[in-house]
């Protein structure tokens, strides 16, 4: 089950296993190695949603009883974007679900200051033009890094492009969806608002740092 809420570009995964594994991940009591393991386990529940409408071409198969025309998906390649370093942490599921996908990196670091995105490292599969795009990122906080991100695929060419995070804010929505009227963002939740350092509230805390239990 799915429902738009803020913004008709916005695509919140209502779903209670999404919900109940979200909750544990905001738990500060949550450890690293299960926060790993819950935003794995989301990514797979967020990929289903994001490639819902994947075309398909029937094909002529035999099972073992007999013959019959099945879906298989057709058409567009698929490129995952993650955005250093948190992005990872949503990468191997959504591999799980497309392994054939290429995957390129966008290395971002938020300025501490002014919270702008600067950019330290950039990869991109050469057909991305020809590619469903979908950038990775769990945590839509200023939207200064997602739509930095976007911006630099849409300069190499990406013109089909999907993001998907865990969390979003109000903030972050309002700022990619000006910038970025065609791109459609999937998220698990939507939170309050940023505080003063551009954290979500309530938020889960730094995603990178939860993952790997740098802080
Ligand atoms: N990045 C994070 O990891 N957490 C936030 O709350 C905001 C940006």
């Amino acid at each position: 089950m799915q429902k738009p809420t803020v913004h008709p570009n916005v695509i919140v995964i209502d779903h209670p296993l999404v919900a109940h594994k979200l909750s544990l991940m905001r738990d500060k009591a949550t450890p690293s190695m299960m926060f790993r393991q819950l935003l794995r386990e989301i990514s797979l529940l967020l990929g289903y949603e994001l490639l819902r409408d994947l075309p398909t071409e029937l094909r002529r198969i035999e099972t073992p009883i007999g013959p019959m025309e099945a879906p298989f998906i057709r058409g567009k390649k698929l490129t995952y974007v993650p955005i250093l370093r948190a992005g990872m942490g949503l990468l191997d599921g959504l591999l799980d679900l497309v392994p054939s996908a290429r995957v390129g990196h966008v290395g971002l670091y938020r300025d501490p200051e002014t919270l702008s995105a600067i950019e330290y490292y950039c990869k991109l599969p050469e057909d991305i033009a020809d590619r469903l795009t979908v950038v990775v990122d769990p945590m839509l906080a200023t939207g200064n890094s997602l739509s930095a991100a976007i911006t630099r695929l849409k300069d190499y060419g990406a013109a089909d492009i999907r993001a998907v995070c865990l969390l979003a804010a109000p903030e972050g929505i309002e700022a990619v969806t000006s910038a970025h009227p065609d791109v459609k963002i999937y998220t698990a939740a939507v939170d309050e608002r940023l505080n003063d350092h551009g954290y979500i509230v309530p938020g889960l805390g730094d995603a990178g740092d939860r993952m790997y239990g740098t802080k």
